[in-house]
């Protein structure tokens, strides 16, 4: 892409943040991260980009592949809180469903053994530095799984957009993936990151000044997509009025 193209992408998005300052507020964002099991070189450069800009990562480790050295790996990076993905981000969908390891394919209780089995591992492995947020693999969750890991001591569940199976647990959603599924996991182009970044900023701006989460995945990275999420997380650290915020910030504490 041309070089004027992309700053007019980024003209709009700036156009939208000055809504937001117009009215004195400050677009949060946090950055989760999904999939991790191991220290990877790809890993180490996610972690090296945010912690030069200050922005801490939501990392969703695979529980039943984790290893060890992520442990140690996390503990000495504060900036990365680990979090539950799943248990073995199996798909338990039938054929020609949308995949799903927490869906409502089996027993909630059988899920939720499993689940709970995943958050001990985890405790294990990260201690206090263990977030109180399940990410569901492919983001996708039933309403009584979502109800139920709340017993199991999760304080929040983060999907994918703006609509959630229920109510009873805070939602830490992101909104913007860098990546296009659809496409062979290729990277989306800047253009259309920072156009689904102004569409959700309006949505938030809508919606009390709702933070917005923004979605990669280093082990599936090209080149294109370490360029392209580079140049976004640059152009948002140098805007005033944006702040990088830990999801666990965001949770509500939401009364039985
Ligand atoms: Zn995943």
């Amino acid at each position: 892409m041309e070089k004027s193209e992309a700053h007019e992408h980024f003209a709009k998005l700036s156009a939208e943040l000055a809504h937001w300052s117009k009215h004195g507020q400050i677009a949060r964002f946090f950055l989760r991260d999904d999939d991790a099991i191991e220290i990877t070189p790809d890993l180490i450069h996610l972690q090296k980009m945010t912690a030069t800009r200050n922005i801490p990562i939501l990392l969703a480790v695979i529980p039943n592949f984790a290893k060890c050295e992520l442990g140690k790996f996390v503990k000495s990076h504060p900036q990365i809180t680990p979090a539950v993905h799943g248990f073995s981000h199996e798909n338990h969908a039938g054929k020609g469903e949308k995949k799903t390891e927490l869906g409502a394919h089996r027993p909630v209780d059988q899920v939720l053994r499993e689940l709970n089995d995943a958050r001990l591992k985890m405790i294990g492995l990260f201690g206090h530095h263990l977030s109180d947020i399940l990410v569901p693999p492919w983001n996708r969750i039933d309403g009584y799984v979502a109800a139920g890991a709340k017993g199991l001591g999760f304080r929040a569940i983060s999907g994918f957009g703006w609509k959630n199976p229920n109510n009873d647990i805070s939602w830490i959603n992101t909104h913007v993936d860098i990546i296009n599924w659809r496409k062979n996991a290729s990277a989306k182009s800047i253009a259309e990151v920072t156009d689904e970044l102004t569409a959700n900023l309006q949505i938030a701006r809508n919606k009390a000044f709702a933070p917005v989460g923004i979605l990669s995945h280093h082990l599936v990275h090209n080149q294109l997509c370490w360029h392209i999420l580079d140049e976004l997380l640059e152009y948002l650290c140098n805007q005033k009025n944006v702040k990088w915020v830990n999801a666990d910030d965001l949770i509500v504490n939401i009364d039985p």
